[in-house]
């Protein structure tokens, strides 16, 4: 049967055909990329994309919401079970957005806020100078150790005493090691300043127990929902009752108008998904495939930021193989093994030409692949470090990803077990009749 995309546009119908086979026969390294589930899709190519909902359930500025509300109050109510917390706002359109209500929601306008640089591991948003942050606040970077590549709580203690930021930001988008939420919470208060965590990347690991939760030591948390969390892409916040007005306000009317309903729908759906013992599985896997991938790289001469990993990504310093981060990261890339180049706290001095590769496990996990899986990816990988201007070599391994990939299809029809399915609505919240 000729789908309605293929009958209408078939040049847009072709070239989603050819992104779903690259998808399939590649191997995703990206660590902040994922596969959603059949049902993620499914909610997320809804009906709810017509529909326009600015405001919250029950304090709408349109009409039509009898469905709405409901989606948006269970999406609250999964979302504040899983992460234990307060409140939830499931409206941010992106982690970045939900960062930016945050600070909204927490300081104003030539404050201070501090958080982890971009060539040491964090994120844009964190204060980094490109970012829009660096301009509306005043920024304070703190810095992992060269020596370590770890995370060094007295630098950050010395510079929260020193600043008395209004913010401090705990969270990274390229660091590999555990990061103590409650030591960031302990700081933040001696000081006074709030303490926002960004678990964009590390969300599914806190959901399922691996990296302790920052909730507790948190007046916000933020994190987007399509990385390790495996949602749809949108952005999430937790806060303590105190500043979910706040918050609330912040994202609207604050910076977004129409929240947007088929993506938080399926968000609603991924919240479930989280919630069994299938996703703490996937999360355990995560791991332990990150840290089989690093333990076989260290065993092939890599330099690791951190000499290792405690999560779902790997920092590879290149600089002992002599190859540059773009360009292996383009030779991969020719190879089907999709990384991206980085710049790694040992050299944080080149970031437009990096010297460091990040690589990560969730959406090979996804995939089922298993520790031996991400062996065999180590060598693959280090084939191409060896062969890098041999496009012959490049070729072979190329064939060697197509066969491993052709083991493991895309589960974009993957369906997570829902024993506690919650079948028909809350009786509460029923809906009105004339929709039946
Ligand atoms: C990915 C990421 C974000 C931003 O998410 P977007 O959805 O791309 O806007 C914010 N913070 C951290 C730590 C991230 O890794």
């Amino acid at each position: 049967m000729i789908t309605a995309l293929e009958q209408y546009d078939p040049q847009i119908y072709e070239l989603i055909r050819q992104e779903k086979a690259r998808q399939s026969g590649s191997i995703r390294l990206i660590p902040s990329e994922n596969y959603v589930s059949r049902a993620v899709m499914e909610a997320s190519g809804s009906c709810l994309t017509n529909k326009y909902s600015e405001g919250y359930p029950g304090r709408r500025y349109y009409e039509g919401q009898q469905v709405t509300d409901l989606i948006e109050k269970m999406a609250q109510q999964r979302a504040k079970k899983l992460f234990k917390a307060d409140h939830a706002n499931v409206q941010p359109y992106s982690g970045s957005v939900a960062n930016w209500a945050a600070y909204l929601a927490l300081a104003k306008q030539g404050d201070t806020i501090m958080g982890l640089s971009l060539p040491h591991g964090g994120h844009l948003t964190h204060g980094w100078k490109v970012s829009v942050t660096s301009k509306i606040f005043k920024s304070v970077q703190y810095t992992v150790r060269p020596d370590t590549g770890r995370l060094d709580y007295n630098q950050i203690e010395e510079l929260a005493k020193k600043h008395k930021p209004k913010i401090i930001i705990s969270g990274a988008t390229a660091y590999p090691r555990e990061i103590d939420f409650e030591i960031f919470g302990r700081i933040a208060k001696d000081v006074g300043a709030y303490h926002l965590s960004d678990i964009a990347h590390i969300a599914g690991l806190v959901v399922a127990g691996i990296h302790k939760s920052p909730v507790p030591y948190s007046d916000i948390v933020s994190t987007t929902t399509h990385k390790t969390l495996r949602g749809p892409r949108g952005g999430m916040l937790l806060c303590k009752a105190e500043h979910a007005e706040n918050v609330d306000k912040a994202v609207f009317p604050g910076l977004q108008g129409g929240p947007h309903m088929h993506t938080l729908t399926a968000v609603a759906v991924a919240l479930a998904e989280a919630d069994t013992p299938e996703f703490i599985a996937y999360a355990k896997q995560i791991v332990k495939n990150a840290k089989a991938l690093a333990e076989k790289l260290l065993e092939y001469g890599f330099n690791l930021s951190s000499g290792g990993t405690d999560n779902h990504l790997i920092l590879i310093d290149l600089r002992n193989k002599k190859v540059p981060g773009k360009k292996l990261s383009k030779a991969l890339d020719r190879a089907r093994i999709v990384t991206n180049y980085n710049t790694t706290p040992l050299d944080p001095a080149h970031p437009a030409n990096p010297t460091g590769l990040r690589i990560g496990t969730p959406a090979i996990t996804t995939r089922g692949m298993k520790e031996e899986h991400a062996e065999q990816i180590a060598s693959l990988i280090n084939k191409v470090v060896e062969n890098v201007n041999n496009e012959s070599a490049i070729e072979e391994v190329g064939k060697e990803v197509l066969l491993l990939s052709s083991q493991f299809p895309v589960p974009e029809h993957f369906i997570i077990p829902n024993k506690n399915n919650p079948g028909t609505p809350h009786t509460s919240d029923t809906l009105t009749p004339w929709l039946f």
